[in-house]
């Protein structure tokens, strides 16, 4: 066996191992959750394959989509089989001696933290069967696999444990980590289950050598035995114990998103979300909707928001097309990364879509121009809003004033108090593109806007609140931009609004400016920036005999700026203190655009 090529790692493969090592060692356990997640990735592949050619699936055992976990408690040996797709050699080499493309995840290395050395054995249609192993050393070795026993197809694992990692020989550990961390992947998973069993067997008359080889009888023998003895009489006999093995299934394969979801428990739902976002954080996903869409086009679904936005969600939103809704058609895994399946703004959301319309056995490109998808994701965007709406409308915090005394009273949603703000916090960035993108749900997005205003107090109110609160006679929605409301609190254009008891809401995201681009109107009022022409504030008669008496000052004014980029100097009744004030025309940029588009161009 020395007869194996040897590599190196890559670098950065060297350095995420030590990572894993020192800082998960209290973690332990995680290594069986990726390597079960694992072998279903290379389930879901074989099966996937085989929709579209049944005989990859081949025949007898190897067709059966299973996992397999052995323990040998005498070598130390910790071994977890599948019958999925399979590496060639040169997977071996690039999937397990480089970081694959995201290198974010834990996966296969962390299965150091419980083993010294590790070997894989693994069998590719396309390829002969390999060993691929390392003691973490730095280095691997890949040889053509002469001495161990075909595979058929799939991947063993076989891990030899370190000293301090024996417990996981243990086969009641084993199961209460399936349970635990594993308990919804789709296909089964069995242990070599060893039991000691008690049975009878007589004894002779005088306790002899004799005895002993009886215990390790077969079954059969021991009946024949018993029927000789039957007819000697009075014939005594003692219990023996005896080790068995069987293969024992240690999860529920029935898909949990078929179920009713009357019948899933929170915790369940917590549970699934952790198995499907592969996120095993143990917060609780902020909200969840399960549904079952009936009529031309059938499916289930369940989304779910995450607990809280990935670190790089808003960091490369429009050069990425990270989906994260996974597409099963009739509880076939086909892909996770259907980008048709959701809008790019709701890519925050996690979960899956099982359909019975969508055909199965064509080919992935096929599927993704099939029409029911139009459908499922106009479907799963009502849904979705739906769902952010409710986190708002339980909220008892997004009550406000006359509503707010019977819900205080009754005490119920203490639990969801909050939760809205939090959404906002995490996800309040998506609504805002969701509102630039999606001209058909535009409305609906609007509805989930929350913002700071002159009169919040601090605290984030709706446009409806807005509405609700605006003074008699008063047409337009009032807003202002700018980096921060602590500098649009000082801001000249305000002075006169706040005097007359005008409510002016603080827009100080960037992105802010492109959304009120797209926002023209919401229930009939129209949006207007207090920083630009057209600022209507009730009716002043004083404006007009004002501007006669400075007809000759304003037109000297506008003469000596002639050339400064000034369109026009006219007298106003939009300040209170301040004398003068540079405004933007209608359509123009205001200076917080300018401000944003200079700090782009830099
Ligand atoms: P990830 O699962 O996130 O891709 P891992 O480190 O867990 O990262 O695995 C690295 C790669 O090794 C996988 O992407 C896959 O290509 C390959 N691999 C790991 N385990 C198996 C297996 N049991 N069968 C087939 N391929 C596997
Ligand atoms: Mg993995």
């Amino acid at each position: 066996r020395s007869s194996g090529e040897k590599f190196e790692f890559q670098a950065e493969v060297s350095r995420l191992m030590d990572i894993i090592i020192n800082s998960l060692y209290s973690n332990k356990d995680i290594f069986l959750r990726e390597l079960i997640s694992n072998a279903s990735d290379a389930l879901d592949k074989i099966r996937f394959l085989a929709l579209t050619d049944k005989d990859v699936l081949g025949e007898g055992d190897t067709a059966k989509l299973e996992i397999q976990i052995k323990l040998d408690k005498a070598k130390k040996i910790l071994s977890i089989r599948d019958r999925g797709i399979g590496m060639t050699k040169e997977d071996l080499i690039k999937n397990l001696g480089t970081i694959a493309q995201s290198g974010t995840s834990v996966g296969f290395y962390s299965a150091y933290l419980v083993a010294d050395y590790i070997e894989v054995i693994s069998k590719h249609s396309d390829d002969n069967q390999h060993v691929w192993e390392s003691k973490a050393d730095g280095k691997f070795t890949v040889s053509e696999d002469t001495w161990n026993e075909p595979l058929g197809r799939g991947t063993e694992i076989r891990l030899h444990l370190r000293d301090d990692a024996g417990g996981y020989l243990e086969g009641s550990k084993l199961k209460d980590l399936v349970k635990r961390y594993s308990e919804f992947i789709n296909f089964p998973i069995h242990l070599w289950a060893s039991k000691e069993v008690e049975t009878e067997v007589p004894v002779e008359e005088d306790e002899s050598a004799e005895e002993e080889s009886e215990t390790t009888s077969t079954e059969e023998e021991k009946e024949e035995d018993a029927e000789e003895e039957d007819s000697e009489k009075k014939q005594k006999t003692k219990k023996v114990k005896e080790t068995v093995h069987e293969w024992e299934l240690l999860n529920d394969v029935k898909a949990m998103w078929l179920r009713s979801p009357k019948e899933v428990t929170d915790e369940e739902y917590t549970k699934f979300y952790h198995s499907l976002a592969k996120d095993f954080s143990e917060e609780k996903p902020t909200a969840w909707s399960h549904f079952n869409a009936e009529g031309d086009v059938e499916f289930k679904a369940v989304l779910y928001v995450p607990p809280k936005a990935a670190h790089d969600q808003y960091e490369s939103y429009y050069n990425s097309n990270k989906a994260n809704l996974k597409l099963f058609v009739r509880r076939v895994f086909i892909s996770d990364e259907f980008d048709e399946l959701l809008p790019k703004y709701l890519s925050f959301l996690k979960g899956l879509v099982d359909s019975d319309t969508l055909p199965l056995n064509v080919s992935r490109e096929m599927l993704q121009q099939h029409s029911s998808l139009k459908t499922i994701k106009k479907n799963l965007i009502r849904k979705t809003l739906d769902m952010i709406r409710k986190l708002a409308e339980e909220d008892p915090d997004e009550v406000h004033d006359d509503d707010k005394k019977d819900m205080e009273k009754s005490g119920e949603n203490d639990e969801k108090k909050g939760q809205y703000t939090k959404f906002w916090k995490d996800f309040g960035k998506s609504i805002k593109l969701g509102i630039i993108e999606d001209a058909s749900n535009r409305n609906r997005l609007a509805k989930l806007l929350r913002f700071e205003t002159t009169k919040s107090n601090g605290k984030l109110t709706s446009l409806d609140q807005y509405i609700k609160r605006m003074k008699k006679g008063q047409k337009d929605v009032f807003y202002i931009t700018g980096s921060s409301k602590k500098q649009l609190e000082k801001s000249p254009f305000l002075e006169r609004l706040i005097k007359k008891g005008y409510e002016v809401i603080f827009f100080t995201d960037p992105v802010d400016e492109y959304l009120m681009q797209y926002l023209m109107d919401y229930e009939d009022k129209k949006f207007q920036n207090v920083s630009k022409e057209g600022l209507k504030v009730g009716k002043d008669s004083k404006v007009k005999e004002l501007k006669e008496a400075f007809k000759d000052l304003t037109k000297w004014w506008k003469e000596s700026l002639a050339g400064e980029n000034v369109d026009d100097v006219k007298i106003s009744n939009r300040l209170a203190d301040t004398l003068c004030v540079v405004v933007t025309s209608k359509f123009g940029w205001s200076a917080n655009m300018e401000r944003i588009m200079q700090s782009q161009t830099l």
